[in-house]
């Protein structure tokens, strides 16, 4: 895996994660340790220690402001891409430090990859949509078998078999972001980071993608960002509660509470949590 984050060094689209031995890291696949994070001079995060499991779903909760998706885009150094962004802390991936000068951002989304709020399709054919990352990476292997298999993987194959020439935006809410779904598993990543994937979509597309993600553990590791509760029940093993309290004049977000999930909505060790996990406040 690491050679292939290498700046400088290609990533190749064969030269699976999957083979490579985890070194003293049990289950854990990621290990996010922010100590502060900042956006110019505003600290956003302080105090978030948060392991991510192999072949599990951690849900990130808590109020909005609280720093739960400047956390989820630090596991892909998306925030790289915001002027003032400073990280104190590490984020590793493997046992490797991702922040680390040497590797390449680009490569670390390949292995990494997101799914936003909002659909976002590229305005080209469906194929094309779910080629992207291909190409980008340079993969010399069977487009059309990797683009079959990664709509299957994002339980759309059979919807849109007979049209793969068909815009990717001419798609229903929940269909495109099964393609969004399904072009970021295309690259064979590891881990799948998904901010609030479903609140766009109505109820039913929101549970065929809550089916989805269940279905996509088996083979990925997942982060979601979620602020229904009830879908953070439904799907996740692992909760990471944040808080902001507000009351000082205070903006810093920071970890409260991290457990499973059905420890820490069943029975919450923090007060900050037992009321949220309430609904007390939103
Ligand atoms: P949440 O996902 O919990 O709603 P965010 O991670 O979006 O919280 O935001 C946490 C804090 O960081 C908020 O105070 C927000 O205004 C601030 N913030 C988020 N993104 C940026 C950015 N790109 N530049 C400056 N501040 C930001």
């Amino acid at each position: 895996m690491a050679t292939g984050m290498v700046s400088g060094a290609n990533p190749k689209p064969n030269d699976s994660p999957k083979d490579a031995a985890v070194q003293g890291l049990g289950s854990l696949i990621m290990d996010c340790d922010i100590k502060e994070l900042y956006y110019g001079t505003f600290k956003a995060v302080r105090d978030t220690a948060i392991p991510i499991k192999k072949n599990a779903i951690t849900a990130f909760i808590g109020p909005s402001g609280c720093g739960k998706s400047t956390v989820l885009r630090c596991l892909n150094r998306m925030n790289d891409l915001v002027r003032g962004f400073r990280l104190v802390g590490q984020i590793r991936y493997r046992g490797r430090d991702l922040y680390d000068p040497e590797i390449d951002p680009v490569a670390v989304r390949r292995y990494i990859g997101m799914v936003f709020q909002q659909p976002n399709p590229f305005s080209t054919s469906i194929f094309n949509n779910v080629a992207f990352g291909l190409r980008i990476n340079q993969y010399k292997g069977n487009k059309a078998a990797k683009v079959e298999q990664a709509l299957q993987r994002a339980a759309l194959w059979d919807e849109v078999k007979d049209k793969l020439n068909a815009n990717g935006l001419s798609l229903s809410g929940g269909q495109q972001q099964r393609l969004c779904i399904a072009r970021a598993v295309a690259t064979d990543p590891e881990v799948l980071l998904m901010d609030e994937p479903a609140s766009a979509l109505d109820p039913i597309a929101t549970r065929r993608i809550e089916e989805l993600m269940l279905e996509l553990k088996e083979r990925y590791t997942i982060a979601i960002v979620t602020h229904n509760l009830q879908q953070a029940t439904r799907v996740s093993d692992k909760v990471a509660f944040m808080y902001v309290d507000t009351s000082g004049g205070g903006r810093t977000g920071h970890l409260v509470e991290f457990g499973n999930t059905k420890e820490v909505f069943g029975n919450p060790k923090e007060e900050a949590t037992k009321a949220y996990v309430r609904g007390e406040f939103s």
